[in-house]
């Protein structure tokens, strides 16, 4: 079976990840504040604070915007529940805006429309790898004087009207989990151009605290302060390592998930009944999935019977996402029903994820697109 992910693991990575073994700092050491520079740098963002999962990021982002009870964040109802899942964290209220049909971006319109006294922030995803309407996005946020977080986790490397992903928020979130670009086992990062919010981050991840271990240590003190509650969300300097070899590999990661993905569609392209999701302009994207929306009914099956066809070939397609504001937990706590995001629901029984990752060989990126072809002749 052809995954539809993998991890780009080479002799740097573990070399790097030895020596750090064998260095004085396993964790918050140096590694953590080299990896954060370098990722600043990477993104264009004046601070990266490193923490232990994307999810974490989330939770951290929404934490120090200082949301809580009674306060209202709007997220796109397609993307994978840990956006939505933040808010609640947090105990403010998620309040489901739905995407646009073609990229299965957050709909600014219906982000406008959902828009209460209440809404404190927007959680934008890059849906795929592809920027979601940041000139909407921020001009909304400007009139109604709320954030902006940018749930990143697809789009490390895509750029918006010449920006980076990474610096077009009050706060970027980013995922290291082996699905996606790039890797550290579980890891995240938090992106941003405010010095006081990045502060306040590192504070969140270590307990709360006013100073960590290593700063301790450096200025032979003791004496530490609890200032809030926060938790354990550290990066190790194990990690860290790992990240930062992998944050070199970056270009040569986006140039072949981008000629992979230009491959599938340029055999797509004739197809009438199976078709990618639309790209914009003024944007690049970052290939984190490749998406195909089915024509279910002009092909005669069901989304789970195209799905299974393809596994049966050895063809190791997903599906990203269903919609989040349907999940049992979120229907239980607020009663949502179908209808509510009608062009989320729909893509939700509509979509499959392709195989892509960098060193998919070129025969098996061949064998996908025989694959998907052979949907439309079954
Ligand atoms: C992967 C992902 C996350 C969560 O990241 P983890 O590192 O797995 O916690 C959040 N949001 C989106 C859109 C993601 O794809």
């Amino acid at each position: 079976m052809i995954p539809y992910a993998r991890q780009e693991i080479g002799e740097e990575e573990i070399a790097a990840v030895a020596e750090a073994l064998r260095s004085d700092w396993l964790t918050t050491g140096p590694q953590v504040d080299a990896f954060e520079r370098e990722f600043a740098a990477a993104t264009g963002a004046r601070e990266a604070v490193a923490l232990s999962s994307g999810t974490a990021a989330l939770h951290a982002a929404l934490h120090v915007l200082d949301l809580g009870p009674g306060d209202e964040v709007i997220v796109p109802a397609m993307t994978f529940s840990a956006t939505a899942n933040a808010v609640l964290y947090v105990g403010a209220t998620p309040v489901f805006a739905d995407v646009d049909a073609r990229t299965l971006l957050i709909d600014p319109q219906s982000v406008a429309e959902r828009i209460s006294p209440r809404t404190r922030a927007i959680i934008a995803v890059d849906y795929a790898g592809q920027p979601a309407d940041y000139k909407e996005l921020k001009s909304l946020c400007a009139s109604h004087r709320i954030r902006l977080v940018s749930d990143a986790c697809h789009a490390l490397g895509a750029t918006y009207d010449g920006e980076k992903v990474g610096s077009l928020a009050d706060i970027s979130t980013f995922s290291f989990h082996p699905a996606k670009h790039m890797t550290t086992g579980e890891g995240g990062m938090c992106t941003t151009g405010d010095a006081e919010l990045a502060r306040n981050m590192r504070r969140f991840r270590n307990h709360g605290l006013d100073s960590d271990h290593r700063t301790r240590s450096q200025t032979g003190r003791h004496a530490y302060d609890l200032v809030e509650l926060g938790f354990n969300y550290r990066l190790t300097d194990i990690q860290c390592a790992l990240g930062r070899v992998q944050l070199k590999r970056l270009p040569g990661i986006l140039a072949r998930r981008s000629a992979i993905a230009g491959r599938y569609e340029a055999a797509f392209r004739d197809l009438k009944k199976v078709k990618p999701l639309t790209r914009l302009p003024d944007r690049t994207h970052a290939w984190h999935l490749f998406v195909v929306r089915l024509d279910t009914e002009g092909l005669g099956m069901t989304r789970d019977e195209a799905f299974a066809q393809l596994r049966a070939a050895g063809i190791g397609a997903n599906v990203h996402y269903a919609a989040v504001h349907l999940l049992s937990l979120y229907r239980k706590r607020f009663g949502f029903r179908p209808g509510h995001c009608p062009k989320a629901e729909a893509a939700a029984n509509a979509i499959i994820t392709l195989p892509l990752f960098p060193s998919m060989a070129d025969s098996d990126v061949e064998k996908v697109i025989a694959g998907v072809r052979q949907l439309e002749r079954h």
